[in-house]
């Protein structure tokens, strides 16, 4: 044979997530965190895998040990728990076994997109809500959706990723009295936010809290997330998960990180300083408009935001998020919360295209484009 079968033909109208490998000296594109672990938990870290640690061995399927640290900490049984390589896995196993051919998820874009992409993955049917100019979830339409389609899982991103939007409480009360399908809350960011659903659990079986290692605990090369949920929910998705998709040295770290949390916490109010910080600088440059957050990026609006974007990683090595070809994100960049001099050479670069798109304003040209026709040679 010299023909290769086709696959599903679902996979045809799916683009992989965009998570380009661009290299740049200023990484501020994945809402990662800007420090690596402490010393003091690598150092914790290098004695557990010299003596303690059997690689050799599969590790254990459901994270015994952090699993329990992470009920404790919420209050919880260990069995409302369920560990996953990313939060992405676990978003990948509810859609598993709450969606597939015949059922609905919906989806209040823009919002992170890998709900989408799992979804139509799956043979899902996507039900989109759109969020309003403002990036709020449309209360109104979403419980109509509710109402009209009846769907199997309901999905906010809460923060919303690239949005940093909250959802009120209480349009997420309403949301769980008035359905049975799976709601599962994205905290991703909660660490940021210091916002949760988790008091909401008891009263209500299908609501399930997901929150990272990826963020605040500096760990997103190692993968791993958790849910919090009723422990029906977890054991259906014990039956759909990859069994060893955790392993040995990530359950390790993650348990050093989960233990030690506090020490995290200087780096979260640094994050919160710096927010402040982008957030006060880029509102002085008048061509940019600024969306509030609750987590550690920005979204803002900027003419030309596919050539600012690639300004900044040509001109200065910084690379943020280019969502300027998103339907309802056109000409927007997300900038992750960086280290303080992150931030400086951000807000420098950023003043220096502003100021340079003013001159060539002036003078009735179009800078940015002449600059990339010259360097492109075309
Ligand atoms: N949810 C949201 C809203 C996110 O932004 C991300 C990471 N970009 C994830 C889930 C998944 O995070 P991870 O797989 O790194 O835990």
């Amino acid at each position: 044979m010299d023909r290769l079968r086709q696959p599903r033909p679902e996979l045809g109208d799916i683009s992989p997530y965009d998570a380009k490998d661009v290299r740049a000296e200023v990484n501020l594109s994945a809402n990662e965190n800007p420090h690596n672990l402490p010393g003091e938990l690598l150092e914790k870290l290098a004695d557990r895998v010299r003596f303690d640690v059997p690689f050799n061995r599969y590790p254990d399927p459901m994270a015994t040990r952090l699993r329990e640290l992470i009920a404790e900490a919420n209050g919880l049984d260990a069995a409302n728990v369920l560990v996953g390589n990313g939060g992405d896995e676990i978003i990948l196993d509810i859609i598993l076994a709450w969606g597939g051919p015949g059922r609905k998820l919906v989806d209040m874009p823009p919002t992170f997109a890998m709900y989408g992409i799992d979804a139509r993955m799956t043979g899902t049917r996507v039900v989109e809500v759109p969020r309003t100019p403002e990036f709020e979830v449309d209360g109104p339409a979403l419980m109509r959706a509710v109402a009209e389609q009846d769907p199997d899982i309901i999905v906010v991103s809460n923060p919303n990723n690239p949005t940093g939007t909250m959802t009120p409480e209480t349009l997420l009360i309403d949301l769980l009295e008035a359905t049975d399908a799976l709601v599962l809350a994205d905290e991703a960011y909660f660490e940021f936010s210091r916002q949760t659903m988790r008091p909401h659990m008891s009263r209500h079986p299908n609501l399930a809290i997901l929150r990272t290692f990826s963020k605040a605990f500096s760990l997103a090369g190692l993968r791993a997330g958790y849910l919090l949920a009723d422990t029906t929910v977890v054991s259906e998705l014990t039956k759909v998960r990859q069994p060893y998709s955790v392993n040995r040295f990530t359950q390790v770290a993650a348990e050093l990180a989960f233990r030690d949390r506090v020490v995290f916490e200087a780096g979260v109010r640094e994050a919160m300083r710096n927010r402040d910080r982008l957030v006060h600088g880029l509102s002085q440059m008048a061509e940019v408009a600024v969306f509030p957050s609750e987590a550690n990026y920005i979204l803002f609006r900027i003419d030309q935001a596919a050539a600012v974007w690639r300004d900044l990683l040509h001109d200065h090595s910084i690379l943020v998020r280019d969502f300027s070809r998103t339907p309802g994100l056109e000409d927007c960049l997300r900038v992750t919360v960086g280290s303080e001099e992150e931030v400086d050479r951000f807000l420098k670069a950023m003043d220096e295209i502003v100021a340079r798109k003013h001159a060539s304003a002036h003078f009735g040209i179009n800078a940015t484009a002449n600059r990339h026709l010259e360097r492109s040679g075309e």
